[in-house]
C-alpha cells in the first residue's frame, strides 16, 4: 500500500529519540522498526559507543534500513535532540508517582495523528536503566505499554516497533484486513445471488436432497452460510454451473 505523505502526515512529524542506548544491535533494530512503519527520523543521545552507527551489529540489525542509520543524528543533550519539537512523550516501562499524563500506545498514536500541527518526539530509555526521572518530568506525556505485570520490560527495539506500528495504524486509512488481501473479483449483485439460489434449489429438489413439502430450513441455512462469504460473480456462475449440470444429468 503506497501512502501519500502529505506535509502534515505523522510520518514526517514524529521523531524517535533513544537515550544512552548501550547495544548497537538495538540501534540497528530500531532503525529497521522505524523504517518498516514508514518513519524516518532517529536521534541518539549519548549512545554508549560514539561510533554506534558504524558498528557491525548496528548495520546487521538495520538490514534494509541503512538509510535511516545513515541519516541518524548523535547529540549530547536532550535539548539538541528535541529541538523543533512541540510535543514530547516519554516511553517507559515504569509508572511513576510524579509523572506527566499517562497514555497507552493506541491513545497517544490517535492523538498525534489527529493533531496535525504537532511536531512530536518519542523518547526511549536505555536497556539497563530506562529513562531518568528528570527526562520524564520534562515530557508532556508518559507512554506505558501495558505488558505482563510480572515482566513488563520489552526489548528496546521491540518497544519502538510497537509504538511505530500503532502510529502507522492511526495514520493510515483502509488498513487491509485478512478478507480482502490478495485477488478479489467483482462482487455478485443481489439479483445474481437470488438467481443462483433458485437454480440451486431446483437442483437439490431434483436429486431429492430437498423435499419441497418438508424443506426444513435448508435454503435458509445455505443462504446464511453464503452470506458470510461475499460471493463474487465468478463464484455465483460456478455454483449455477453445478446446479445446471445436476439438472441436466437428472433429465437424462
Ligand atoms: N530496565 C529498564 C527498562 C529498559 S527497556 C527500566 O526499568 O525502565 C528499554 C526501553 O524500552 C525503556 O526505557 C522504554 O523506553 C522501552 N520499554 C520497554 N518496555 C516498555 C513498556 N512496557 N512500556 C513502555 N516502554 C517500554
Amino acid at each position: 500500500m503506497n501512502l501519500p505523505e502529505t506535509d502534515t502526515s505523522l510520518f514526517k512529524r514524529l521523531r524517535f529519540v533513544l537515550v544512552e542506548t548501550s547495544h548497537p544491535g538495538n540501534i540497528g533494530a530500531a532503525a529497521r522498526a522505524i523504517k518498516t512503519m514508514g518513519f524516518k527520523e532517529l536521534v541518539l543521545v549519548r549512545p554508549r559507543f560514539a561510533d554506534a552507527l558504524q558498528q557491525p551489529e548496528a548495520i546487521a540489525f538495520a538490514s534494509g534500513a541503512q538509510d535511516v542509520l545513515d541519516h541518524a543524528r548523535i547529540v549530547n543533550t536532550m535539548e539538541e535532540a528535541l529541538a523543533g519539537c512541540d510535543f514530547v512523550a516519554a516511553i517507559s516501562a515504569r509508572l511513576r508517582e510524579f509523572s506527566p499524563p499517562l497514555f497507552g500506545p493506541r491513545a497517544i498514536s490517535e492523538k498525534l495523528s489527529q493533531s496535525k500541527h504537532l511536531n512530536a518526539a518519542f523518547v526511549f530509555g536505555s536497556e539497563r536503566y530506562g529513562l531518568p526521572n528528570e527526562v520524564v518530568m520534562n515530557c508532556h506525556a508518559l507512554i506505558n505499554i501495558p505488558a505482563n505485570p510480572d515482566y513488563s520490560s520489552l526489548n528496546l527495539a521491540q518497544a519502538i516497533q510497537l509504538l511505530a506500528y500503532e502510529c502507522r495504524m492511526a495514520e493510515v486509512e483502509n488498513v487491509p484486513v485478512a478478507s480482502n488481501i490478495g485477488f478479489q473479483g467483482q462482487l455478485a449483485q443481489v439479483e445474481q445471488i437470488d438467481g443462483m439460489y433458485q437454480h440451486l434449489e431446483q437442483a437439490l429438489v431434483a436429486i431429492d436432497f430437498l423435499d419441497p413439502h418438508n424443506p426444513r430450513k435448508l435454503m435458509q441455512r445455505l443462504k446464511r452460510m453464503f452470506s458470510r462469504t461475499q460471493l463474487e460473480v465468478e463464484e455465483v456462475n460456478i455454483l449455477r454451473g453445478i446446479a445446471k449440470k445436476i439438472l441436466d444429468v437428472q433429465k437424462k
